[in-house]
C-alpha cells in the first residue's frame, strides 16, 4: 500500500491512497491515516500539543453523500448548512460539486464567496439577521434570505430592500433530536398577515422555506410541512405574490435519508409542480459520518470496588464537552470509544469497565459515564469516536486553555472526491 502524504500547511495533512474507492475503501483509510498519525507521535518526548486530539476526514464519504442525494431526492438543490461543520476541504468540495450553501452569519457568507462561489448559490437562512451582516449581504449581492416576522421585514426593508424573501414557517419538530420551532417559524395563523405585510412594504417574497428540526425521525413531518408550505403558496397567490421556490431546510440523517426522502420526494410530487424549484439545507446529513476523532489518554485513576473485589477505571482524555465532544451537550450525541492504539507490552485483553472524561476542571465535562473496552488502558493511549463530524468543531470552545483548533488529516476513499479536490 502507497500512501502520498503532504503537508498543506502545519496543520492538515492530505493522505490519499490509489487503488482502493468506495464505501468498504473508508475505513481502510481512516483506520491507516489514524494509525499513521499517532505512530508520529512520541508521548515522552513530544512538545506540548503535538498529542492533541486530532480529526482523520474522509472527503470521499462527503462525495458519496452528495452522490446518494441526487439518486434519492433528484428535485432537491442542497444547499449545505455551513454552521454544521465548516471545514474549508468540504466546503471546497462541495463547491466544486457545485451545491449552495446555507449561511447563518457574515463569516460564513465570506468564507463562501471566497471560495468563489457566486452569490445567488447563498442563502443567508437566519430568520433574525444582524443589522450589519444584512448590509454585508446586500453589498456582497446575497439576496436570498429568511424571515418569520413584522420586525425583520420592517428591518430588511430598510437595509436591503431588493432581498429576495423565503417566508420560514413552523413545523412540527416533536421527533427531531434539536428542536427549533421554539424559536424560528411563522405559524399558519400569521403567515397571511406577513405576506401583506410584505406587499405594502413593496417587498420581494419568492418562496417559503421549514426546518424540521436537526435530526428529524418521523417522515411525517416532512410531509405535513410541505402541505402547510402549498397553503401559504396558495395565500401568497391570492395576495399577488408569484412564489418561485420551497426550501425544505435540513433535519436529514444518514440512518433514515432513504426513508425521509421518499416520504419528502412523494409530498413534493403531489404540492408541488415541477415548476417550482426545491432546494434544501442539509447539514449533518453530509458531515456526520465523514470525521473521526482521536484522542490521547492523558491520565488515568482506579476505582476499587471492595464489595467484588474488582477495579474500574476513569480515563481523562485530552479532548472533552467543552471541545469537540461539545456534541453530547448541543447535539444530545452519545460517542462511542474505541481503541486506537494501547502501547506494547500489555497484552491484558479483558472486558473492562471505564467512564471516560474530557481534560478540563469541570464535572460536567464527560464524555461517557459507562463503557466496556477490551484491555488496560494507561496513560499515553490512543482512543478514536467515529461519526464526530456534525456540531462538533464548530461548537468547541477553549474552557481552561485548551485548544478548539485541531489538525485535519484528510483522506479520501472516492477518486472523484480527490480528483476535485486536487488530492
Ligand atoms: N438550516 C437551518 C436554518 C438550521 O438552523 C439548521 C440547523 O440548525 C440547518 C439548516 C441544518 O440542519 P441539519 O444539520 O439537521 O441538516
Amino acid at each position: 500500500h502507497q500512501y502520498e502524504s503532504a503537508y498543506l500547511n502545519h496543520k492538515s495533512v492530505t493522505v490519499n491512497y490509489g487503488g482502493h474507492n468506495g464505501a468498504e475503501a473508508q475505513k481502510f483509510l481512516v483506520k491507516n491515516a489514524l494509525d499513521q498519525r499517532v505512530n508520529e507521535i512520541d508521548p515522552n518526548t513530544c512538545e506540548p500539543g503535538e498529542e492533541d486530539a486530532f480529526f482523520v476526514a474522509d472527503v470521499g464519504e462527503v462525495y458519496r453523500q452528495h452522490l446518494r442525494w441526487k439518486m434519492n431526492l433528484k428535485r432537491v438543490k442542497p444547499h449545505y448548512a455551513v454552521k454544521c461543520n465548516s471545514d474549508p476541504e468540504v466546503l471546497r468540495l462541495l463547491a466544486a460539486l457545485g451545491t449552495g450553501f446555507d449561511c447563518a452569519s457574515k463569516a460564513e457568507i465570506e468564507q463562501v464567496l471566497k471560495l468563489g462561489v457566486h452569490p445567488s448559490r447563498i442563502i443567508y437562512a437566519h430568520p433574525c439577521k444582524t443589522k450589519s451582516y444584512v448590509r454585508y449581504a446586500a453589498q456582497h449581492g446575497v439576496k436570498q434570505m429568511t424571515f418569520d416576522n413584522a420586525d425583520e421585514l420592517y428591518k430588511i426593508q430598510a437595509l436591503y430592500p431588493q432581498a429576495e424573501l423565503f417566508l420560514r414557517i413552523l413545523t412540527d419538530d416533536s421527533s427531531s433530536l434539536c428542536r427549533l420551532s421554539q424559536k424560528f417559524g411563522a405559524s399558519l395563523d400569521c403567515s397571511k398577515e406577513l405576506l401583506e405585510l410584505a406587499k405594502t412594504l413593496d417587498l420581494n417574497v419568492v418562496g417559503v422555506s421549514f426546518h424540521v428540526g436537526s435530526g428529524a425521525s418521523d417522515p411525517e413531518s416532512f410531509t405535513k410541512a410541505v402541505k402547510d408550505s402549498r397553503h401559504v403558496f396558495d395565500q401568497a397567490a391570492d395576495i399577488g405574490y408569484d412564489l418561485k421556490t420551497l426550501d425544505v431546510g435540513g433535519g436529514f440523517t444518514g440512518d433514515t435519508f432513504e426513508e425521509m426522502a421518499q416520504a419528502l420526494s412523494e409530498a413534493l410530487d403531489e404540492y408541488f409542480p415541477p415548476s417550482v424549484r426545491i432546494i434544501g439545507e442539509p447539514g449533518r446529513y453530509y458531515v456526520a459520518s465523514a470525521f473521526t476523532l482521536a484522542c490521547n489518554v492523558i491520565a488515568r485513576r482506579e476505582v476499587q470496588d471492595s464489595a467484588t473485589n474488582t477495579s474500574s477505571y476513569m480515563l481523562y482524555l485530552n479532548d472533552g464537552a467543552y471541545g469537540n465532544f461539545s456534541s453530547i451537550i448541543f447535539d444530545h450525541q452519545h460517542p462511542s470509544a474505541q481503541i486506537l492504539r494501547k502501547q506494547g507490552g500489555n497484552n491484558n485483553n479483558r472486558a473492562t469497565e471505564y467512564s471516560i472524561w474530557g481534560p478540563t476542571c469541570d464535572g460536567i465535562d464527560r464524555i461517557s459515564e459507562f463503557c466496556v473496552l477490551r484491555g488496560l488502558l494507561d496513560v499515553g493511549d490512543w482512543l478514536y469516536f467515529e461519526e464526530m463530524g456534525a456540531y462538533t468543531r464548530c461548537s468547541a470552545t477553549r474552557f481552561n486553555g485548551f485548544s478548539d483548533d485541531h489538525q485535519v488529516v484528510y483522506v479520501s476513499s472516492e477518486q472523484g472526491a480527490s480528483a476535485l479536490l486536487g488530492y
